[in-house]
């Protein structure tokens, strides 16, 4: 017990000195200057082979195969590993487990990072057309004892999502719960690690929470009005910025515990900045999945036809059908252009379409980085397509993908601009320290 207390400091000394050894770029979206260039290079894991737009004003119309739009990826939550299994609905053997892992290399499937199907969702990054990214829930030492090495086996990359209280030395975090010490092993080889609340419980306001006072006593109340807010504003936000200082991370996904939620929490999650949240109500993930409600296969021991269906769900999937033609930016007089800094992080997006040919009206999409799909307007009579941008941009660049079909082909266009923040009165910086102050 006193072991956790002594080493603090020399783990948080750690933290810091390790910041540098993280595979994705530490810096906070929100103080970094503003460059065209840093978007591109931020992009998680972005590889010059992935076609990421900013850096590439190509003059000559058209045609590249950029991401392949058919592609589906199923999403697997697991928990407990464990030999005896007494809690089926969230435990599996090491054994069952592993042989998952395997069908899904069988049945050709390609398991691959969350941070490569967000950047596929946003256009930088192609995927194989049959993947799964596998997921595991709550911080159980189990799955850095066992479940990590099975990985490691298969070469798999995988995402851990933490409730902060449930760490070891939280007020939720018992003898089986993961280390702090451990977690940061795991990011320092890459694996990816994201938020899944502090205290593990229903999110939406008029239940009952339980709240853990100091000294360990537990009391269950309904909070609401201004206290719900303080409450779930922690466990939303607080989670976040938690993680991302003790571990010297970037938090971008949140999973929602029991997939319960409602408008209000997807709100306070996109303002806190996060990029996806997932749910537990598995399905395929499509290029036009929404962000806030990607769902997940959540296996349990009890019902191995979850995995076998989820499997067959994608596994009928022909893949690569249909070629997306690219067409360079510059043809299409982006406003604002490609490259270009903006001083509003409120623009006005827009793009001519005439050079492409003759376009389909109603097959023209606008994909705004940390948007989704925004409501486009087209004038076929101009041939421009125009987005006003009614909700502040955060960060310090934003990509647009503009597609359409013409003559039965879809074409697309991807630019990158910055966001000079500081003229663009915002965003403000993340305050200095986190809202949550563990409970002992
Ligand atoms: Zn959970």
């Amino acid at each position: 017990m006193m072991i956790r207390f002594t080493i603090l400091p020399f783990l948080l000394a750690l933290n810091f000195s390790m910041c540098s050894r993280h595979p994705s770029p530490v810096t906070s979206s929100e103080s970094a200057t503003p460059s065209p260039s840093a978007a591109a290079s931020a992009a998680p894991g972005g590889s010059p082979a992935a076609g990421v737009a900013g850096a590439r004003p190509s003059p000559s119309k058209i045609t590249k195969a950029v991401v392949d739009q058919t592609a589906q990826t199923i999403i697997f939550c697991y928990h407990r590993l464990v030999d005896k299994v007494r809690y089926p609905g969230t435990e599996i053997t090491p054994a069952d487990f592993e042989a998952q892992m395997k069908q899904l290399k069988d049945s050709g499937i390609t398991v691959i990072s969350m941070q490569d199907l967000l950047a596929w969702k946003r256009g930088e990054k192609n995927i194989p057309p049959r993947c799964a990214v596998i997921t595991f829930d709550d911080g159980w030492k189990s799955q850095y004892d066992v479940g990590w090495p099975i990985m490691k086996k298969f070469g798999y990359p995988f995402t851990m999502f933490i409730y902060t209280e449930g760490v070891r030395g939280g007020s939720l975090g018992g003898g089986e719960a993961i280390t702090w010490e451990q977690l940061s092993d795991m990011r320092d080889n890459g694996i990816d690690i994201e938020a899944h609340t502090a205290t593990h419980q229903d999110l939406r306001e008029g239940h009952n929470i339980m709240l853990a006072a100091p000294g360990g006593k537990r009391t269950k109340t309904k909070l609401t009005g201004p206290a719900y807010e303080q409450w779930v504003r922690n466990e939303v936000v607080g989670c976040k910025e938690l993680l991302e200082q003790r571990l010297g991370i970037k938090v971008n996904c949140f999973a929602v515990p029991f997939g319960n939620y409602n408008e209000h929490v997807k709100e306070l999650a996109r303002s806190a900045g996060y990029e996806a949240m997932f749910t537990v109500y598995g399905q395929p993930i499509t290029f036009t999945s929404p962000l806030d409600s990607l769902g997940r296969y959540a296996i349990e021991a009890n019902k191995p036809k979850v995995f076998v269906d989820a499997v067959k769900m994608i596994g009928t999937s022909s893949g690569g059908a249909s070629a997306v033609a690219e067409v360079g930016a510059a043809n299409l007089s982006t406003q604002p252009a490609d490259g270009e800094t903006v001083r509003t992080a409120l623009p006005l997006i827009k793009a001519n379409l005439t050079r492409i040919g003759a376009i389909e009206p109603d097959s023209v999409q606008m994909r705004v980085s940390g948007l989704g799909v925004v409501p486009v307007s087209y004038d076929p009579k101009t041939g421009t397509a125009s987005y006003q941008v009614t909700q502040k941009l955060r960060g310090t660049s934003c990509t647009v993908i503009l597609s359409a079909k013409s003559e039965g082909k879809k074409v697309e266009a991807h630019w990158t601009f910055g966001i000079d923040a500081a003229a663009a009165g915002g965003p403000t910086p993340a305050p200095a320290k986190p809202a949550l102050t563990p409970k002992k």
